[in-house]
């Protein structure tokens, strides 16, 4: 059994009337890639900023590395490497002098910090940019020198809050490919996101959130082992007569159908050949049958089964 690096108990934390984290628990393991994921406003920001007690709370208990976490714990935040939602860094210094600055905050030794500075640039990937101040670097490129300042101390925690939020495909996946590579050499992770699919990618366990509480917990086979949908089909039809509809209703395993911009949607829990019936009724009654899909369930699914809304909107 891994060590319990973070533990964290019945935190409560208020904006005023508004209740952001509600009775929060949470236990991260030594080696784990521990995901963090709800919707915008669900609390995941306020976690991080009370688990590295740049917040104060009104309940709870927050333990890192065995130690009670506190505003003073120097020797527990040195550990610590952290990538905030919003970037961080010197406009006024060069990308080379920005990681270098946060780096020293941590080593002092000149010729060590000069040794992880340079890894750290080129883990990152911005060997072609280190005299280049931010202004003049791209979304992603300035996602990730704020990444190469937090990990350049090499620490042994590293707690990263949306750090691909408005970063384009290429820098998105050299971030996530960053964050295995960091996990494999030994780093504990904390990552939050929006975005089931990122999750679901590099988590090896998951928390839920919404509003400030946590909903479910678990890997992602554990969690969509949880909700009843095994399957999702989708069929596009030009036309899907109502008694077509309430046919395909009524087969076994069936829970609910929908049909809307041309895409039948049928939801299945357990059972086998589901598709096989679906086609079939379509097919005895001559409908034209387009593009065929089917989906395992996702995170989505768990979210929505859940709470009874999508983890995040269509238009996203
Ligand atoms: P997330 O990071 O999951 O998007 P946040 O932790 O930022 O969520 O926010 C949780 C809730 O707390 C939201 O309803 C948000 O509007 C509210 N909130 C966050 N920061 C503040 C603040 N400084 N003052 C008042 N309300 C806040
Ligand atoms: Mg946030």
């Amino acid at each position: 059994m891994a060590d319990t690096l973070i533990k964290i108990d019945s935190l409560v934390k208020r904006y005023g009337e508004l209740i952001a984290l509600d009775h929060l628990a949470l236990e991260i393991k030594q080696g784990e890639v521990f995901g963090l994921l709800g919707p915008n406003g669900s609390g995941k920001t306020t976690t991080i900023n009370c688990l590295l007690s740049l917040l104060s709370y009104d309940k709870g208990t927050i333990k890192i590395f065995g130690k009670d976490m506190s505003p003073t714990a120097y020797d527990i935040k040195r550990d610590i490497g952290v990538i905030m939602q919003n970037v961080a860094v010197y406009d006024e210094l060069t990308v080379q002098e920005n990681i270098d600055y946060f780096c020293g905050l941590y080593i002092t030794d000149k010729t060590q910090r000069g040794q992880y500075v340079e890894d750290a640039i080129k883990f990152v990937g911005l060997e072609d940019f280190r005299k280049f101040r931010p202004k003049k670097l791209s979304g992603g490129l300035l996602r990730r020198l704020n990444i190469a300042c937090g990990i350049a101390h090499k620490p042994k925690l590293i707690i990263l809050d949306e750090p691909t939020v408005a970063v384009d495909p290429q820098s998105r996946n050299k971030i996530l490919e960053g964050i295995e590579e960091l996990n494999r050499n030994g780093a504990t992770i904390i990552y939050t996101s929006h975005y089931m699919e990122e999750v679901e990618q590099i988590c090896t366990r998951i928390a839920i959130m919404d509003k400030g509480k946590k909903i479910a917990e678990g890997t992602k086979e554990e969690l969509t082992a949880m909700i009843k949908n095994t399957e999702t089909i989708k069929v596009t039809l030009h036309e899907l007569p109502d008694a077509v509809l309430s046919e395909i209703s009524a087969l076994p395993h069936v829970y609910s159908t929908d049909f809307t911009d041309e895409t039948l949607t049928v939801s299945c829990s357990g059972g086998k050949h589901n598709l096989i019936r679906v086609l079939e009724v379509l097919q005895n009654h001559d409908m034209h049958i387009g593009r065929v899909t089917t989906e395992q369930p996702t995170l989505n699914d768990v979210f929505l089964e859940i709470t009874g809304k999508a983890l995040r909107d269509k238009e996203e």
